[in-house]
Order: C-alpha cells, then structure tokens, then sequence
C-alpha cells in the first residue's frame, strides 16, 4: 500500500499522496514543510550584523542614488552613521576596549524634500524592520495623546512581535521639531509638554529597556507589557524647523565679529545657511542639550529646485511616471511622456508651490481620466502632451492638489 514517505499516512488518510522517484509525500507534509522554509527563510532576511557582506557605505549611497535625488551631503551622512551603526553592532560582546557609540541621525530640511524617504530607503537596503511615527501625537504620560514608549509599539508591530528584531530596527520620527521648547530659555516660558515629551524620548534614544504595551495607546494597569532594549535601535530624526536659519545666521555672525577670523564672512552663502547647521542651532531652536547630544550625526537637506523635480518624475527606480508606466503595460498599453508635458508639470508644481508632493497630484489630475477610460478601449499607445496636460490641469481642482504640497 503507498504510503507517505515522511508522515507514513496512507492514501486514505491523506487528500493527495503525491509520487517520487523512490517514495511518496502528502499534502500535509508539504504543507509543514512549506511552513518551515517560509520560517527559515524569514530567519535568514533579518539582518544578520555578523554577516560579512554589511554594505559598505559607498555601496549603501549608490542604493540610496535610485531612489533619492540629490541632497548629497544628508546621503553621505546617513550612509556613514548606518554602515558605523551596525559595524557597532557587530563589534558587540567581543570585549573590546573602544566602544563605539550609537550614531542616531537627525536631518533638518523643509518638508518634502526627502527625509521620510531617505529613513524608508536605508530600511529597504537593509531588510531590518522600520516604522515612522510622528512626533506632534506624542505627550508626556499622564495628558492627552500617546506615550513615548507606543513609538515602539509600531516597531514591534511591524517586527511582527519578535523582540529580537525589532531591537536591531529603525525608527523615523517625524515633525521632531513640534517638541522643541518654545523658548530658548526654560525659565520664562516654559512649555512643558514639549520639555517633557523631550525627556521621554531621550530614554529610549540613550538605549535602555522600556516597557511597551504591544497594542499601543496609553500604558494602564492590567496591561500585559513587553520589554524592548532601544540600545541597537537606531533612530533617525526629521523636522522642518522653520526659521532655524535665522538662528544659524546669528551664530555666523556673532561668531565672524567676535573671535573667529578664521570662518570668513565673505564666503558665507546666505542664501543657504542650512549648510551651516550645528548643534548649538538645535538647541536655540529649543530641543534639549541632552536629545541634541543623543543625536550625534546632523545633516540638512535642500530645498528641491527646477532640475530636482524634473529629474523626480523620471530618474529614481520607482518614479511616478514610470509606476504610471507600469500600470498601463499591466493592459498592454504603452504609456509615454514628451519631454515639454513633463516640464510643464513641473512649472505647475513650483507656480503652486507644492513641492515634490505636489507631483504625485498633478500627475494624478492628468492621469485620472485615461487610467478610467484605456482600459475598456482599444488603444495600445498613450502619449501625454503638453496640451493635454494643460487642459487637464485647467479642468483638475487646483485646490486638490495645492493641498496636498
Ligand atoms: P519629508 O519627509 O522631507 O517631508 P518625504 O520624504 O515624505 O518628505 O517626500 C515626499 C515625497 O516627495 C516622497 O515620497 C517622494 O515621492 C518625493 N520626494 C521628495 N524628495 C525627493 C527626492 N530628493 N528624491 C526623490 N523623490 C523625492
């Protein structure tokens, strides 16, 4: 009688024994050993830190080249800290003497200039779990609004609840900026939530083992918590820090009158002093010494010109013209765009100021109507004009898409 070769079931036990060359296997077998290679295979993608193949940081600005244009410097910066990061990680236990220090990065820049998507980018290259989460939701405990600790709530969520990984993470926290002191000095006016939202967060930047309730939300009583050590998390923050400029330029000044001949006031660039940026910026601004000194790696990035938007639509891996593409080949149509309709979209975003965001919704007002109607016709081309740009951005809610800058 045949038999399972592995369970040793028989044919009727089982809903389909399939034949080998010298045996048999059921579908419950298959199923297990689906299980287990799924398992396995899950094990091998988590980062391993001893793995000799770590990508150089020359290798991880290139990944970071397919998808982010421009802003060099911030690149640079993200791939030396998280190549440093993890070398850290693998030097761990081996007992030696020097003991690098975390690298968490904090990147200063206008909002849509890129900083959600270098952090979701590096999470890509290096298959370790990432989560964004926005500072503004966060309160002291005892108010209002999230505790610090639900940021790695969303870790461990994503992490699909295995400790272990989610404590060699990324997390990206956005808007870091909104928690600022809203006064350089704490004894005038003192904004407490701020002050005590930046202490929360200093925990688990420092690296110590937190307490964090598994469905998020605000910690009580009864709630069954898990213990997360943030010491190999890396975290990386954003914020817009409107008028930090005018901080930085009083610095360079103060700095060029008083002592220092040797930064020359006629080479500064006042038309980009972000390029400036230093710590003692951030705290004027209003963070902490404590979280500005947990934050070691600052960078900046610009803001987007002409060039950089036109480049935006058609050069990074997944541009929105060619998921356009791609969409349309899906039903064999074959979607292009002339050279002059994608420079009109471009001068549309920067007349109404909306950005790179901005892009994604100009392009969704042109592109509406032939994504409704293609389908269901014959067509197998599509060329986008200028014309027809224009006409269906005359037509589009220009209001819809300034929203969305
Ligand atoms: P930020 O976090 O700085 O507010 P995002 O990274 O969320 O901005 O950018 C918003 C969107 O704009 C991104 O999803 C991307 O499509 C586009 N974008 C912004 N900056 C760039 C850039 N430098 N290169 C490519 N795309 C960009």
């Amino acid at each position: 009688m045949d038999r399972c070769s592995f369970c040793g079931r028989t044919k009727k036990e089982t809903g389909l024994l399939i034949a080998g060359v010298s045996g048999h296997i059921c579908d419950l077998c298959i199923e297990q050993a689906s299980d287990i290679i799924k398992s396995e295979k899950k094990n091998k993608d988590t980062f391993d830190v001893n793995r000799a193949s770590l990508p150089k940081p020359a290798e991880i600005k290139k990944f970071l080249d397919l998808y982010v244009i421009g802003q060099e410097e911030a690149k640079k910066v993200i791939s030396v800290s998280v190549y440093n990061h993890y070398k850290r990680l693998s030097q761990k236990g081996k007992g030696d003497e020097v003991e690098i220090e975390k690298s968490n990065i904090i990147l200063v820049g206008e909002t849509g200039t890129g900083k959600t998507l270098l952090a979701r980018t590096i999470a890509k290259k290096l298959h370790v779990p990432f989560t964004i989460v926005d500072a503004t939701v966060l309160t002291e405990a005892g108010y209002v609004g999230e505790d610090v600790e639900s940021i790695l709530t969303r870790l461990l969520q994503v992490a699909d609840y295995n400790v272990k990984s989610a404590q060699r993470g990324i997390v990206f926290i956005d808007e870091i900026d909104k928690i600022a002191r809203k006064s350089d000095n704490p004894s005038i006016t003192r904004d407490v939530s701020g002050e005590g939202v930046q202490q929360g967060l200093l925990k688990l930047l420092e690296g110590s083992v937190v307490n964090v309730p598994p469905q998020g939300g605000r910690k009580h009583p009864e709630q069954r918590l898990i213990a997360v050590d943030t010491t190999d998390i890396l975290f990386i923050c954003g914020g817009a820090f409107d008028g930090i400029e005018r901080k930085i330029g009083h610095r360079l000044n103060t700095k060029v009158v008083g002592f220092s001949a040797s930064l020359d006031h006629e080479h500064i660039d006042r038309h980009n002093l972000l390029q400036y940026i230093a710590p003692q910026d951030l705290k004027s601004y209003g963070m902490i010494p404590e979280i500005v000194g947990r934050l070691p790696m600052l960078s900046y990035l610009m803001p987007l010109d002409r060039d950089a938007l036109r480049r935006i639509l058609t050069e990074p891996k997944n541009s929105i013209t060619r998921q356009y593409s791609k969409l349309f080949e899906m039903d064999h149509i074959e979607l292009s765009f002339q050279d002059t309709a994608l420079d009109y979209i471009v001068d549309k975003a920067i007349e109404f100021r909306v950005g790179a965001r901005g892009l994604r919704a100009i392009c969704e007002a042109v592109m509406i109507d032939p994504m409704f109607e293609l389908p269901s016709q014959k067509e197998t081309k599509l060329v986008i004009t200028k014309e027809f740009v224009a006409k269906k951005i005359d037509v589009a809610n220009v209001k819809k898409i300034r929203s969305a800058g």
